[in-house]
């Protein structure tokens, strides 16, 4: 059992704002929200982070942007960024894959 944070609420073992689940994708609001609309989607299997990604665990990748594609229609975002910040200093605080989606805000570039 791992006790990775997102392992956890995956496994409702610490409470989360849910907005999808599937097999093999979690998606839930970001606890300290960077911006009008933000939330995670994550894979339910622990890859560390894109580092870990391989051809043999990149299915959920394609399955994850699917997810982010069809929820940003379902919430009305027409606009919108996408972020999986990888190692600690690109500022990776959860070592779990996960992507960022954020909106309802004008986003500067490059990110600070
Ligand atoms: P990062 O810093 O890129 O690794 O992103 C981790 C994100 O997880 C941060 O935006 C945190 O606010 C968020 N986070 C941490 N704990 C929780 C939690 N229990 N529920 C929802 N989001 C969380
Ligand atoms: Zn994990």
């Amino acid at each position: 059992m791992s006790d990775c944070l997102f392992c956890k609420i995956v496994r409702g073992e610490i409470p989360s704002n849910k907005l999808y689940e599937d097999d093999a994708v979690y998606a839930f609001y970001d606890i300290d929200p960077q911006a009008p609309t933000h939330f995670l989607v994550i894979p339910k299997s622990h890859i560390a982070s894109v580092a870990g990604i391989t051809p043999e665990n990149a299915a959920v990748v394609a399955r994850i942007f699917t997810v982010i594609s069809d929820l940003a229609k379902q919430l009305g975002l027409d606009s919108y960024r996408v972020v999986s910040n990888t190692g600690v200093q690109a500022g990776q605080s959860v070592p779990h894959l996960h992507f960022h989606v954020l909106s309802g805000r004008d986003m500067t570039w490059p990110p600070g």
